[in-house]
């Protein structure tokens, strides 16, 4: 183990990690003292295509081998190619932005809907869009924001999956912004019937639909877009955790009239569009595609669903495909995810009664089944021990 006193050398925003990961492949990670675990958790749902990709390493390494970056003063055929490839994937005439994160890619859409000549922003309840001073505003929960008051204001909040919602949508507002599963809030899903009155209301009132599927996008639910279940179609698609296949990318895709909004000068980003990290999105989407891995997704989320349904102490399994919430009878999953480490299983307790699982897509069934052991037994072995 590197030899390390976190608190001494890092600003305390984040906890003070339990392991440090050393190597990975494919599904399986190891850490500093040996120890090899079945990643569930994917760097947060980032590492598409597991760890150490031989498609990744071949397209990063030929890049960086002739080309490095660019900044957006000079065009470059990976980030040409990745756009292409993405506006194909969406289905409808899309024009894209690329970014660094999630956060930026948000940020993006703010400023994007600030040139309807519009103020006034909606966003959910429990959701989370990122850490920046933008998309913080519109992040619904107090504990995350209030400590950094006054963010933007004239953000107004609304339930998911409710009518009462879907009437907060007026003639003033500028954009609704949505996760079609909430994924930080704690694996909860858009049904489609809220999602499509939002859609139609949005219309109605002119207000752009921004969809964030920074979590939910780009295969993890079994559809390239968390939305595309429900029928609809947004304005805006916010992208980033999985699309870099574990380097850093965001990017934003606009369509509609909206594709017209930002005038030359009015946003940029120095690494947007970095040739390295476009390369390593447009293996990784390649790769999804060849592999079809949009349909093992699917399966292997439904089996996940299946198995760890009849575990012992579990509620309901939310989500879809490979982004799911584990509900627990008792408020443990802290207690769980670290039993879990313990076995040999990394996941992460999204809240204090889910266990959060995002598998790489590639994930197979003797992983899938061998993770609900895990579970079950972890859950086991909490509550033996809470008994004693
Ligand atoms: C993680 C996440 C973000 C923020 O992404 P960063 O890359 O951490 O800035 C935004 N929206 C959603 C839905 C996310 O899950």
């Amino acid at each position: 183990m590197t030899s390390f006193n976190w608190n001494n050398i890092f600003l305390n925003n984040y906890g003070t990690p339990a392991i440090e990961l050393v190597a990975g492949e494919g599904v399986i990670v190891k850490d500093s003292q040996g120890n090899i675990y079945l990643d569930f958790l994917s760097g947060i749902a980032v590492n598409s295509l597991g760890h150490a990709h031989p498609v990744i390493i071949e397209a990063v390494s030929d890049q960086i081998r002739k080309l490095s970056h660019t900044s957006n003063f000079y065009a470059n055929e990976p980030s040409i190619k990745l756009a292409e490839k993405l506006i194909a994937i969406t289905n409808f005439d899309a024009k894209v932005f690329f970014c660094n994160s999630g956060t930026e890619a948000n940020e993006a859409a703010i400023k994007l809907s600030r040139r309807t000549g519009k103020k006034k922003l909606i966003a959910a309840h429990n959701s989370f869009h990122g850490r920046t001073m933008g998309s913080l505003s519109i992040t619904g929960q107090s504990a995350k924001q209030k400590p950094f008051e006054p963010l933007i204001g004239d953000v107004r909040f609304i339930e998911i999956n409710t009518k009462s919602g879907v009437r907060k949508i007026k003639r003033k507002s500028a954009a609704v912004f949505l996760e079609s599963i909430q994924g930080e809030g704690g694996v909860t899903p858009c049904n489609d019937e809220f999602l499509q009155s939002v859609r139609s209301k949005t219309i109605k009132t002119k207000t752009l639909l921004v969809m964030d599927e920074v979590q939910t996008g780009l295969g993890r639910t079994g559809n390239w877009f968390g939305y595309e279940k429900s029928g609809i179609k947004p304005d805006v698609i916010t992208l980033a955790k999985g699309l870099g296949g574990g380097l850093p990318m965001g990017a934003m895709l606009v369509t509609g009239d909206a594709k017209e909004l930002f005038e030359p000068g009015q946003h940029g980003s120095t690494f947007g569009g970095n040739p390295v990290v476009a390369s390593a999105a447009l293996a990784t989407l390649n790769f999804i595609e060849k592999e079809d891995l949009l349909n093992n997704a699917s399966n292997m989320g439904q089996l996940l669903i299946k198995l760890i349904t009849q575990i012992e102490g579990v509620t309901e399994v939310r989500g879809r495909g490979l982004l799911l919430g584990v509900g627990l009878k008792d408020v443990m999953a802290k207690d769980v995810e670290l039993e879990c480490r313990k076995l040999g299983l990394l996941l992460n307790a999204v809240n204090e009664n889910t266990l959060r699982l995002a598998p790489a897509l590639i994930v197979n069934i003797d992983q899938v089944k061998r993770c609900a052991e895990i579970i079950d037994d972890a859950i086991r072995n909490v509550k033996n021990g809470l008994k004693k």
